[in-house]
C-alpha cells in the first residue's frame, strides 16, 4: 500500500482505476459542501436514501435523544416504545391486509427475510416443492446472495453464478411517454408467467417486483394496470406476491407507497432506503396474517428463526418516526414534485439526444441517445455525470439513463437550475 493511499475498499468500483473519492465536509439540505469548497446540488438522494434534506435537525435529535434513553436491546426478549409506535404507525399508512412487520438493518436484509418468509410459508403449509420464484429483468433487489438470486443477472453475478438458486426470469413491461407498445409486452410478461405455471404448477413460492419503478435498471416504470393483473394472476394461481419498495417507499412515487398508489396489497412489502430519512441503516418486512399464522405451533420448528444484532435498533426506529412525523406534516413535498419534473420535462423531451422520457412521482428520467449499447456500462454517462459536476449538480446515471431523484426540500429554483444544467450538457456530447 502506498503511504498517502486510503486503506479503504470502495464499494462498487473497479479499485484499480478509479477516480479518487471526494471528501465531503459537510452535507447540509440538498447541497454537499467538499472540502475544497466545492458545492454541489446532491439530485439523487445519495444511494435513494436522503428524503427530506440533508441534516434534518428534528431527525438528528430524535436520534440524539433517543441514544442517550436506550441505545440498544436484544429484541427477543424485550421491546420498547419507538419500536412498539413505528410498526403501529407504519401498518395505519398501509393497506389493511398487513398486520405484521419483522425488522432488520437495510434494503438487502428485507428481501432476504421476506424470500425466507415466502418459503418457510410453504414449508410450513406442508408443501415441499414450492421453492422458486418469478423475477422481472432488470429487477434489482440487493447484494446478498437471496437478493442477487432474484436479482439482475448482468456482469455484477458472474462470479456467484453457481451459488444462486434457480428462479425464472420474465420480461419486464417498462414502458415511458408515447410508448405504443405497453399493452403487449405487459400481455407477454403475464403470458411467460402463466407458460411457466403451466409447465411446473408446484414450483413457485411467489413473485418478486419492484412495483412501478425499476430503479437500478434505470428507472424503468410500469403501469398500475398491470400491477393489477399481476395480482389477479397471484391470486389466480395462490402465488405469494412480493413487493420490494426499498426505494418506492415513503413518497418517492408521489403517493406514500407504490401499494398505495396502486391500490394493490401484495403479501410481503420490503421497506428499507427511506424509513429512517436516510439518517441510519434501518429496514422492515411487512405481511399480512396469512403468512404469520403459518408460522404459528407448538413447536419451534415452524418458527422463523432469524434474527440480525440491530434488529429493532431503537436509533432506527426513532429515526423513522420523526422521518414520518415530517411525511405527514408536509405532504405536498412529494406529491407536488411531479408537477415540476412535467414541467421541465416538457422542454427536455424535444431534444434530438433525449429518447424515452419517464415520470412517476418525485423521479424522472431519460435516455441519452448514444451509438454505443444501452445498459449499465455505457461511458456516455460518466462524461455526463463529470460535466454536470463541473456546474455544480451530482447526478449519477444508470448507464445511459439520467435520472433526478431529489430530496423533497429542493426548490423550484435549485430544480430549474439542474435541468438547464443538464440541457446545456446534453449540448457538449
Ligand atoms: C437499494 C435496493 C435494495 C438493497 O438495499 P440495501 O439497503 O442497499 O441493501 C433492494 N431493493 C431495491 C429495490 C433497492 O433499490
Amino acid at each position: 500500500m502506498l503511504e498517502k493511499e486510503s486503506p479503504i475498499w470502495r464499494p462498487l468500483l473497479q479499485m484499480k482505476n478509479a477516480p479518487p473519492p471526494l471528501k465531503v465536509k459537510r452535507a447540509e439540505g440538498i447541497t454537499l459542501e467538499l472540502e475544497d469548497g466545492r458545492k454541489l446540488i446532491n439530485c439523487v438522494s445519495s444511494w435513494w436514501v436522503t428524503l427530506h434534506r440533508h441534516g434534518h435537525p428534528k431527525i438528528a435529535e430524535a436520534i440524539y435523544k433517543q441514544a442517550l434513553t436506550c441505545e440498544l436491546v436484544n429484541f427477543s426478549d424485550f421491546t420498547h416504545d419507538p419500536a412498539e409506535d413505528l410498526a403501529k404507525r407504519l401498518l395505519s399508512k398501509l393497506p389493511a391486509s398487513f398486520t405484521r412487520l419483522f425488522f432488520s438493518d437495510d434494503g438487502s436484509t428485507s428481501v432476504e427475510i421476506a424470500l425466507k418468509m415466502a418459503c418457510q410459508y410453504w414449508h410450513n403449509c406442508g408443501v415441499k416443492t414450492r421453492r422458486s420464484f418469478f423475477r422481472f429483468e432488470g429487477g434489482y433487489h440487493g447484494d446478498t446472495l437471496g437478493g442477487m438470486s432474484v436479482g439482475n443477472d448482468s456482469v455484477f453475478h458472474r462470479p456467484f453464478l453457481p451459488l444462486l438458486f434457480e428462479v425464472t426470469t420474465v420480461p419486464f413491461p417498462d414502458t415511458y411517454e408515447g410508448d405504443t407498445a405497453v399493452e403487449q409486452k405487459e400481455q407477454s410478461a403475464l403470458q411467460a408467467i402463466e407458460q411457466s405455471l403451466r409447465e411446473s404448477p408446484e414450483k413457485y413460492a411467489g413473485i418478486i417486483i419492484e412495483p412501478l419503478i425499476q430503479a437500478a435498471a434505470g428507472m424503468r416504470i410500469c403501469r398500475n394496470q398491470f400491477l393489477k393483473k399481476l395480482r389477479d394472476l397471484a391470486n389466480r394461481h395462490n402465488l405469494l406476491l412480493i413487493y420490494d419498495e426499498v426505494m418506492t417507499g415513503f413518497g418517492r412515487t408521489g403517493d406514500w407507497f407504490a401499494c398505495t398508489k396502486s391500490g394493490i396489497a401484495p403479501d410481503i412489502l420490503c421497506l428499507a432506503k427511506g424509513l429512517s430519512g436516510g439518517f441510519v441503516p434501518m429496514a422492515v418486512t411487512v405481511c399480512n396474517e396469512k403468512i404469520y399464522q403459518s408460522f404459528l405451533d407448538d413447536t419451534f420448528e415452524k418458527a422463523f428463526a432469524h434474527s440480525h444484532s440491530f434488529t429493532g435498533s431503537p436509533l432506527g426506529c426513532a429515526a423513522a418516526l420523526a422521518s414520518l412525523d415530517l411525511l405527514e406534516e408536509n405532504e405536498e413535498s412529494f406529491r407536488s414534485l411531479e408537477q415540476l419534473h412535467r414541467a421541465h420535462l416538457e422542454k427536455l423531451r424535444q431534444h434530438p439526444k433525449v429518447d424515452r422520457v419517464r415520470c412517476c412521482g418525485t423521479i424522472a428520467a431519460f435516455d441519452i441517445v448514444t451509438k454505443e449499447s444501452t445498459g449499465y456500462l455505457n461511458p456516455v454517462g460518466k462524461v455526463m455525470k463529470e460535466r454536470l459536476m463541473d456546474k455544480g449538480f451530482y447526478f449519477r446515471p444508470l448507464g445511459n439513463s439520467l435520472y433526478f431523484m431529489p430530496a423533497y426540500c429542493i426548490t423550484q429554483k435549485e430544480l430549474s437550475g439542474a435541468y438547464a444544467a443538464i440541457e446545456s450538457c446534453l449540448e457538449t456530447i
